[in-house]
This record gives structure tokens, sequence and C-alpha cells, in this order.
């Protein structure tokens, strides 16, 4: 299509790849170097999300002129795919908040593994672990809703989630919540180990993709792992994609206590994360450019 006349992307950034925790400080540093290295969005890691000074973080936006994204990964004890009651509970509550955190700061995407724990499971989903987790998802997209804030399930790997790990499996669990305002995340990192390519996944969500994670296949700098650029970024352009991109990137230099041993994050892929920020936002900009300026009929 390549349609110069629709509007851009907007380019984020995921605050993992600036802070590992939100204190009043980093707050502020992960507001500042997102907005020097020249991003329009932050991405904010709700996953410990009882730490973060809502105020503060929305009137820090709005200072930067930053756009955000609230993302969140349960944790096993809050799972709302579990079969235990109490676990579950846990998870709604959590989400609850999430969905405040992304009223509060305005978010134009509440995105994630939102429908289960974020981590590997000892079996296969079952059927009552399904069914929780679409009921769960439907209240999730019905709160969100009321904000006018949709709702993004990514689709990750298969030792991060049991639910479903690519997209087939994602538009089906999407199908069965029934709610119009939920859509299809996909994250080239994971889309790198569990689907068929790049283009086909991005042409089946088609209007259905609502947000993109930009990770190398090594969760490093752009460019020096497995995953197709080239590919990937035309197929965005060939559905017309004009949501939200973002760039997400994890090293071992960067600790999340609530979520880097989940990730497996063990290597150190970068010390100097303002290089790598800078090199990312340059990467990304040129491959759009790039489709864009392919004629693709
Ligand atoms: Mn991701």
């Amino acid at each position: 299509m390549g349609n110069n006349e629709q509007p851009n992307n907007l380019i984020g950034i995921h605050a993992g790849v600036w802070i590992g925790t939100w204190t009043p400080e980093s707050t502020t540093y992960a507001v500042d170097r997102t907005v020097e290295a020249g991003f329009d969005l932050l991405e904010i890691t709700a996953s410990d999300v009882e730490s973060i000074d809502t105020g503060l973080l929305s009137s820090e936006l709005q200072r930067a002129g930053l756009k955000s994204t609230v993302s969140m990964g349960l944790a096993f004890d809050a799972d709302v795919s579990s079969e235990d009651a109490l676990v579950r509970a846990r998870g709604v509550k959590r989400l609850e908040t999430a969905v405040e955190l992304a009223k509060a700061v305005d978010a134009r995407t509440l995105a994630g593994v939102l429908y289960s724990a974020l981590g590997k499971y000892p079996g296969p989903a079952t059927d009552a672990s399904r069914r929780n987790s679409v009921a769960a998802m439907r209240d999730v997209a019905q709160a969100s809703r009321a904000a006018g804030i949709p709702v993004a399930l990514e689709v990750v790997n298969r030792y991060e989630t049991n639910q479903f790990n690519e997209v087939y499996g994602a538009l089906k669990f999407i199908d069965e919540i029934g709610e119009d305002n939920v859509f299809v995340h996909l994250d080239t990192y994971h889309m790198n180990i569990e689907e068929a390519g790049f283009r086909a996944p991005i042409v089946a969500a088609g209007d259905r993709l609502g947000y993109v994670h930009i990770g190398e296949s090594h969760r490093g700098y752009l460019g020096s792992g497995n995953v197709g650029w080239a590919e990937l970024f035309r197929a965005l352009d060939e559905i017309g994609y004009r949501g939200d991109i973002t760039f997400e990137s994890f090293s071992s230099a960067v600790v999340d206590p609530a979520l880097s041993n989940t990730l497996a994050v063990w290597r150190n892929l970068w010390d100097d994360h303002v290089d790598l920020a800078r090199h990312a936002r340059q990467t990304i900009a040129a491959h759009i450019g790039a489709a864009r300026a392919t004629i693709s009929g």
C-alpha cells in the first residue's frame, strides 16, 4: 500500500531498557532518556504495579510530551487462568490495578501477557484454565472500554505461557473473548521462535493487530540476530499498520527484580543503553521508511 497520507506509527521504547524499578529518580530518568533518544512513547512495565507512583509518572510523561503503553505479565501467584480461586482473585485484582494505571497515565494501549502467568507451565492449558482466562479478559476489556483503552494480548513463546504461542491461537482466543476492543500484540523475539516467518503472522492478524514489540532474536542490538527485519516491516506496510511500534531489549546491565529472572535475562547484551536506544530508533525509522518506499501494489 505505502499510503503516505496515513499517519505515521509512533515509535516507543520499553522501560526495561532504562530502569529496573520505579523509584521517583528512575521514573524521571526513564522519561528523560526516552525523549533524548527520539522516541514518542514509553512502555510502562507494570509487573510490580504497586511500586509505581502514578501521579508522578503521569506528570513526568506530560512534562516530556510522551505517550505511553501499560504492559503487564502476571505472576504465578496471581494467575487469572489458575484453577485456584484465591490465585485467580489476586490476578483479577492486579489487572484492575493495571487498568487503573492505564487510565491514570492516559495509555494508548494495555498490552502484554494479561491472560496468564508469564513463565514456564508444567503442562498444557486445561479447558478450565482457558475458560478462566477468557472470562478474565472479557472483564478487562469491558473495564478498559469505559476508558477508551484498547487491550492487546501478547503472543509469547512456549516457555512463557501455555494458553497460545502463535498468531492463529491468539486470534481464536480473542474470538472467544468476543469483545471488539481486544487485539493481537505481536513481538518479533517470540515470532522468531514460534511463527512461520515474519510476514504470514502479520498478514493473518491484519486489522486485528493492535501493538508490536520490536526485539532481536537474542533481545540485544537490532540487526545483530536472526529476525527478518525487511520482511517484517514490509508486511506491516502491506496491512497498512499505523499502530505503535515499541523497541524491547533486555540485558543483565539493567535488572528488574520482578521480570529479569522470568525472562531468563542471564547475559550481558549491552552496557550503554543510550547507544542501544538511539541505534534502535534509527533502525526502526529506517525500516519503516524503506518499506513505505517499496512499491508493493
Ligand atoms: Mn514483548
